[in-house]
């Protein structure tokens, strides 16, 4: 099996080693304390969906880049990780009211983060 970074995502955060606040992305000084003792970690490929919409515009283009076959509303919003640290990201679905409160797994690191529901990903057995 190769290991395209999207087969195998993989987000990369921090955490302070004075207060233990994780940060995504990594960050080399802390936000809440301010500490610069701060360590790179692999963060979890499962959270929790705190807050989403459905994009139904195309995003202002540049840095927006609208795919080969036109723009498509998508999910967008925050993903709450075990960790405690909300990462902003693309999510596939389509509606707030199925998203908010899902359980989803990292389905892309690159070029942002996206998650899919658990329900709509095929299991691995
Ligand atoms: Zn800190």
């Amino acid at each position: 099996m190769s290991q395209n970074e999207n087969q195998n995502p993989q987000l990369r955060g921090s955490r302070c080693g004075d207060c233990s606040t994780v940060a995504f992305p990594a960050s080399v000084s802390c936000q809440r304390c301010g500490g610069s003792d701060t360590t790179e970690i692999d963060l979890s490929g499962t959270g929790t969906v705190w807050t989403a919409t459905i994009q139904r515009f195309a995003p202002k283009s540049p840095p927006y880049v609208p795919p080969a076959d036109g723009f498509r509303p998508f999910g967008v919003g925050y993903v709450e990780l075990p960790e405690g640290v909300k990462v902003e990201a693309l999510l596939d679905g389509d509606s707030p009211a199925e998203l908010i409160g899902s359980e989803v797994v990292l389905v892309e690191s690159h070029p942002v983060p996206r998650f899919a529901t658990v329900a709509a990903t095929p299991k691995e057995n």
